[in-house]
């Protein structure tokens, strides 16, 4: 860093200089050593960031540069915050480290402290070895013209212009919390940059802590008022005496402040500042150490006069721009935004995938139950329909089975009323009916139209429409009704029916006229299957098993078999392979079975025609 030179420290030398360069001992040249020997005078102990920064970079870059072994001795001649040892001190511990060793081929100087004490001293030390003052604000060097023997890589440090940036940035900043060190580095500091803001004079205030302990810093920077911000120059020690290392003091600036710390150097991004236009102590190492190789390589000082080195490009912290939530339009053109957050996707790719998977699985699982739950409730209303269907399908099923067994059953008692009628009408005409024929034919006509009467009796009251009414039903009745029902088909196609039923009472809890329809339907099924094959193997086969808890019943036939084509879809609505089929029979079997909890399965017959399979709960209070 940078230090103010004292006209007078500039004479002192000058003279000290002259006295020396005459000093007897001094002018015997030592055989020049095949190490390179370099002095690097420090103007503080480590802690200070770019100062370090600096001397690591000048060391590295000096044996990249060299071609001969470079040996570097360091010492820190300006304690900080200028506290300095008595310069005689200094002299006397360099000279001791020195006895008995070759002289430097170069003496650095880093930062201004060190600077100034060597163009005030180092002719009572090395007065032929060359000088290189580096990292040094031309401030310090004002006023004091460069000798032949010495050369300097200076900066000019543009602090108004990082206030530009400040409020560039922030553009309601109102006060500036200056954090500059005291003692004489605060005040140096203080002096030096009070002109340059005055410019702001009216739109800032600057508050200056040179005055003030870290602790009292700390404090301040955590209340300051609204639309403020921290000027982080440099620290060094405190109005105590206390020494601290740049690295300290900012982390614990940055864990306290409530306002955005701005710095004056490029080593301070990383440690807690927002940013701005500062000078690059990478580029000027790289400049000290190309210049120093040079000397040492015998270039004479006096040629190389580089131009002071400025602020370089504006480089910022993403970190602390999300921080104080500072857009990244609005920095100056040509910033450099570093330590950028990586991006949620690189960082948690990993993560975002799983989660991703999970959702796509959680998502595919609803959907599923979502679908699942409306084809349930569609079953349910299909069911519902379905049992609507059955009870009208019923009373029409019924009714057209019943129209047919009525009129054939209705057709023997009329036809014997009939032909009792025609033979008693004759008899009368021809007078040859006695009183007991007269009177036995009347019986007979009486009896057929009782039989008549019988059979309307017995069918009006199958077509009685009715709801699910569950009562006990002894299956093999519903069986046997179903049967005399298309009995008059069964004589007509040949078929033969053979009963497999149980000795066990078949009794389930049911509607026996819904019950009949399923068992009809059944068997006319049957019917129709074996009217398709020839009248010799036409035969059904009806078989009931009682089992503890359910009765099972199958209607097993000999026809055509069903077809493949309809195995998946047998109880849905209109699935028919028959010409003037409706396909609604086994839809309404199906509901009826399942109104009552039970099951039906169709098989087909290994040796040929279709057994279907009804099972039904066995009525709880039925007896074995
Ligand atoms: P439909 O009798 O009006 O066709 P169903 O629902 O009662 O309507 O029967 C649907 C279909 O099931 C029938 O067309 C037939 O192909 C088949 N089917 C039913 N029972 C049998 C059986 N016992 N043998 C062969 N096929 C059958």
């Amino acid at each position: 860093m940078s230090r103010l030179i004292r006209k007078r420290l500039w004479c002192a030398w000058l003279v000290a200089s002259l006295l020396l360069v005459a000093a007897p001992g001094q002018a015997q040249p030592q055989p020049r050593p095949t190490v390179k020997q370099v002095l690097v005078l420090q103007s503080l102990e480590r802690g200070n960031l770019p100062l370090d920064r600096f001397t690591g970079n000048l060391r590295a870059g000096l044996d990249q540069r060299v071609d001969k072994p470079v040996n570097v001795v360091e010492v820190v001649v300006g304690a900080s915050g200028f506290v300095r040892a008595p310069d005689q001190a200094v002299i006397d511990y360099i000279r001791s480290v020195y006895a008995g060793r070759p002289a430097p081929d170069l003496v650095m100087t880093v930062g201004g402290p060190a600077a100034v004490f060597a163009r005030r001293n180092a002719q009572q030390l090395f007065p032929t070895a060359p000088l290189l003052l580096a990292s040094v604000d031309q401030r310090y060097l004002r006023g004091a013209a460069l000798g032949d023997n010495e050369s300097a890589v200076t900066v000019v440090n543009d602090f108004p212009r990082l206030v530009d940036d400040i409020l560039r940035v922030l553009p309601e900043t109102r006060q500036i919390f200056m954090v500059i060190g005291s003692g004489a580095l605060g005040n140096f500091w203080r002096r030096e940059l009070e002109p340059g803001f005055a410019r702001h004079a009216g739109r800032l205030t600057f508050v200056w802590s040179d005055e003030l302990t870290l602790q009292d810093i700390q404090r301040r920077v955590a209340n300051l008022p609204k639309n403020s911000a921290i000027f982080y120059l440099t620290f060094g020690s405190d109005v105590q005496g206390g020494a601290y290392a740049d690295a300290q003091v900012l982390a614990d600036l940055h864990a306290s402040a409530n306002a955005p710390i701005f710095g004056a150097l490029r080593p301070f991004l990383g440690h807690g500042i927002v940013g701005g236009t500062m000078i690059s102590i990478d580029e000027l190492s790289r400049n000290t150490a190309d210049i120093a190789t040079r000397i040492l390589n015998g270039e004479p000082p006096s040629s190389l006069r580089p131009p002071p080195q400025l602020p370089g490009h504006p480089v910022f912290d993403w970190r602390e721009l999300q921080r104080w939530d500072i857009p990244e339009s609005r920095l100056p053109p040509g910033s450099e935004v570093r330590f950028r957050g990586p991006s949620l996707w690189s960082e948690y790719e990993a993560a975002i995938l799983v989660s991703i998977g999970v959702l796509l699985l959680q998502s595919l699982l609803i959907g599923r139950l979502l679908y699942e739950r409306r084809a349930r409730h569609r079953a349910e209303s299909e069911s519902r329909h379905n049992l609507t269907l059955a009870a009208d399908a019923n009373r029409r099923e019924t009714m057209s089975a019943l129209t047919a067994s009525m009129g054939h059953e209705l057709a023997q008692p009329l036809s014997a009323v009939r032909h009792n009628a025609d033979a008693l009408q004759r008899m009368v005409a021809n007078r040859k009916a006695t009183p007991e024929e007269t009177l036995e034919i009347l019986a007979d006509i009486q009896a057929g139209a009782v039989a008549a009467i019988q059979i309307f009796e017995r069918h009006r009251v199958m077509l009685r429409g009715r709801e699910l009414q569950k009562t006990q039903v002894d299956l093999h009745s519903v069986i046997g009704d179903s049967l005399a029902l298309v009995a008059h088909d069964m004589r007509k196609h040949k078929i033969e029916v053979s009963l497999d039923l149980s000795q066990v009472p078949c009794v389930t809890d049911g509607d026996p006229v819904l019950l009949q329809q399923v068992f009809l339907n059944l068997v006319r099924n049957a019917i129709d299957a074996l009217t398709e094959i020839p009248r010799t193997t036409r035969r059904i086969t009806i078989a009931s098993v009682i089992e503890a808890t359910e009765v099972e019943i199958s209607v097993c036939d000999s026809g055509t078999g069903l077809s493949p084509d309809i195995l998946d879809t047998l109880y849905q609505p209109f699935v028919t392979t028959k010409s003037h089929g409706l396909g609604i029979g086994l839809t309404v079997t199906h509901s009826i079975v399942s109104a009552h909890g039970g099951a039906i399965v169709a098989f087909a017959n290994p040796g040929g025609g279709a057994t279907f399979t009804v099972t039904l709960p066995r009525a709880t209070t039925a007896g074995s």
